[in-house]
């Protein structure tokens, strides 16, 4: 079974103590998790080494960067490269959550940068892709995130592709308490699947996770994650507090 995935995401919430009081919380609450299911926290970035060590030694549980700098090193001030996570002993990395895409004008070439620096230093690139409400409205969602998976991740290789995680992140269902129905979400992952088939063949595309978020919370993830092509969830505002969380990674198949 490909991996079942609960991912957290803080965004720029919760101070250090905050966020370790919340980690221990889930921490105490997870319980021991099947082979194939995963629980990953993208903390902020001053929190990682402190975060990662709380987790240590723990199965399947795992520690993320929200984000990377596209260059490896250099004049960026305020910016953190993929070497300085690595050099932390961080797993995965979020690339190209719409609020990064669109706050800070990520483009999908940018975003193919990051991949691959992430890839390179076997950080695994959770990456996000999804359409705005406008493009939803005119039924051209399959087209528009389709594109997003051909210019950041179909330049890579059979073998590095399956190493990714993709997060369909509908933009109309992120903090806005909208989910997509699961019936959305599920056809989009589906497409997404056909579309990795076309171009790397269907086992490939059977290996990939693809994880669905926006809105998911403790009531509706059961009913999102049974869905056959949904393979878990990336959650923001549900995850910041411990029993949604902890209902949020129950729901895992
Ligand atoms: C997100 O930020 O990736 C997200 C899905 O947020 P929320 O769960 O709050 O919609």
């Amino acid at each position: 079974m490909r991996k079942q995935i609960a991912a957290a995401n803080w965004k720029m919430n919760k101070t250090l103590e905050d966020g370790k009081k919340l980690l221990n919380d889930i921490l105490s609450g997870v319980g021991s998790l099947h082979e194939h299911q995963q629980v990953i926290f993208a903390v902020p970035f001053p929190y990682l080494i402190q975060c990662n060590e709380m987790i240590k030694g723990k199965k399947n549980l795992y520690i993320s960067a929200q984000n990377c700098h596209h260059k490896t090193s250099g004049a960026y001030t305020g910016e953190v490269s993929v070497d300085m996570i690595h050099s932390i002993d961080i797993k995965y990395c979020i690339v190209g959550h719409s609020e990064r895409r669109e706050y800070f004008a990520e483009s999908n070439a940018m975003l193919a940068e990051k991949v691959n620096l992430c890839l390179a230093k076997n950080i695994i690139p959770i990456f996000c892709c999804g359409e705005p409400l406008d493009i939803r409205e005119a039924g051209s969602q399959n087209a528009f995130v389709e594109k997003q998976l051909e210019e950041s991740l179909f330049h890579l290789d059979q073998e590095a592709v399956q190493k990714v995680v993709i997060a369909y992140e509908p933009i109309w269902a992120i903090g806005t308490g909208k989910t997509a129905s699961s019936e959305q979400a599920q056809e989009m992952h589906a497409h997404l699947r056909n579309v990795i088939a076309g171009k790397y063949g269907k086992t490939v595309s059977e290996n990939i996770s693809i994880l669905y978020g926006g809105s998911v919370k403790g009531a509706n993830a059961n009913e999102i994650f049974s869905q056959p092509d949904v393979d878990g969830g990336l959650v923001g505002g549900a995850s910041l507090i411990a029993e949604e969380f902890l209902q949020i990674i129950a729901a895992l198949k």
